[in-house]
């Protein structure tokens, strides 16, 4: 028998597997405590536990089944999975706008890799093409890949790299930039893009899915349709994040760079603009223009790229009881930049004051942003705001607090001085710091009081 067949199945989960007669790729039936499971055994990585098997249900997720709880398992098929993509030649029209996809990873990169049960990227346009065809219909695309990491591991190099890589792309006179990303930090990455890469004269649009198309409930090729629509036609040339609208599919929406936020751990429709209104909303017909407050696509290649960052900088979120020697960590250990996201208005205890005048002394940079983020930073309402400001904390208007700390890594990299350092941060480049929040900004749905919950029916058909 060949050892493939308990591919990484060890001990008590590989001796449960003999005694049913059943290996991986096998398609069973598991009875169990927790009731009845049909799916295909997958194998596991060498490092994962010995007490599990792990399925692959029918739906697309996958299970993992103590050995413990196993009553019976039946064998209903064998059927090795094959997950190469094929790769077939994207076709060249003409006609048709060219759209670069410059790739950095996450979950839209991605497919399931059953030998290590990871999820690991894979791409190419010949592999896209094949996997989402209606690409061809809208663009000539090249793919680049610049990166293949998980979001939580870009950081200023990357950031960096793929700024020039746009600046590139634009001088080589492509009419539409795509950006496939992990979801987990894309809207930091936006919002330093938004920075970077200034008056591009077209769009740039960062593109991800939180569930991997292996799945059937992915939403890696809506996200790419209607991200490459907006690079290839759409008429907004700014940075912006295109992901799901609502739960299902009927749209996705433009969110502008610097004002848009990662609100849900696993829904599709987790991406949402915050303190304002989205850009727009695209599906495959049509875009519904929600703002006329936007950089239009142009002719000229005059884009401006400015890719410095100071790493020195740190986002210090406040919480009741905060200590004092938190700062002083970052005191001592050199940084020179540090974004508070406050309660409220922008506050933090009494004990930290000494501190912070003692990081604004030694020429730390220090701004309020606010938990709420929705709002404006105020500190002029309490006194406790005022002497915050005596001690030389700079209230940084409606900044995120992502925004905020991305954009002062960008400030720091172009001067140290307090003045200049000041006019960059409070000075909106691209959205980040608005005159006022639209009343139709905030909008929080709660279900279960009973309008809100009459308004969610009516709109279910
Ligand atoms: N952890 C992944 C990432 O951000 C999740 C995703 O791609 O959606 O890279």
């Amino acid at each position: 028998m060949p050892s493939e067949k308990y591919k990484g199945y060890r001990g008590k989960s590989r001796a449960c597997l003999k005694s049913f007669s059943v290996g991986v790729w096998y398609d069973v039936e598991i009875d169990s405590t927790r009731g009845k499971f049909k799916g295909i055994i997958l194998p596991r990585s060498e490092t994962a536990d010995s007490k599990h098997i792990v399925l692959k249900l029918r739906n697309g997720y996958n299970v993992g089944l103590a050995v413990d709880t196993i009553k019976d398992i039946k064998e209903l098929g064998h059927k090795e999975a094959h997950y190469k993509i094929p790769e077939k030649k994207f076709p060249y029209n003409p006609g048709k706008p060219s759209v670069k996809l410059l790739g950095t990873g996450g979950t839209i990169a991605s497919r399931l890799d059953y030998r290590t049960g990871a999820v690991i990227p894979a791409f190419s346009p010949g592999e896209l093409y094949s996997s989402v065809p209606e690409l061809a219909e809208i663009c000539n695309l090249e793919t680049e890949k610049l990166y293949g990491v998980f979001s939580e591991n870009m950081g200023p190099e990357q950031w960096i790299g793929t700024a020039l890589a746009i600046g590139k792309e634009i001088e080589r006179g492509v009419d539409g930039i795509v950006i496939g990303h992990g979801t987990d930090t894309m809207h930091h990455t936006a919002a330093i893009l938004s920075f970077m890469v200034q008056d591009s004269p077209i769009p740039i649009v960062m593109v991800g899915s939180q569930r991997s198309s292996d799945r059937p409930s992915s939403d890696a090729a809506i996200n790419l349709i209607n991200a490459t629509r907006s690079a290839g036609i759409g008429d907004i040339a700014e940075v912006m994040v295109c992901m799901f609208g609502p739960t299902s599919d009927q749209y996705g929406l433009l969110h502008r760079g610097t004002r848009v936020r990662k609100m849900h751990s696993s829904y599709r429709s987790t991406f949402r603009t915050i303190g304002d209104i989205p850009l727009a909303m695209v599906d495959r017909n049509r875009f519904i223009h929600l703002r006329k407050d936007y950089k239009k696509r142009r002719k000229d290649r005059n884009v401006k790229i400015n890719a410095v960052f100071d790493d020195r900088v740190a986002i210090v979120y406040y919480y009741p009881n905060m200590k004092p020697d938190i700062i002083e960590a970052l005191i001592d250990n050199g940084y020179k930049g540090i974004v508070i996201a406050g309660t409220g208005l922008g506050h933090v205890n009494k004990p930290l004051y000494p501190v912070l005048k003692r990081a604004s002394k030694n020429g730390v940079h220090i701004y309020m942003t606010v938990q709420t983020l929705w709002g404006y930073v105020q500190m002029y309402v309490y006194d406790t705001g005022r002497d915050l400001m005596d001690l030389g904390v700079i209230p940084a208007a409606n900044m995120l607090p992502e925004v905020a700390y991305v954009k002062l890594g960008w400030a720091l990299g172009q001067s140290t001085d307090r003045e200049k350092v000041k006019e960059i941060m409070l000075t909106p480049v691209a959205g980040e710091i608005t005159e006022r929040e639209p009343h139709n900004g905030y909008l929080i749905f709660q279900g279960g009081i009973p309008e809100v919950d009459k308004f969610i029916s009516s709109l279910k058909k």
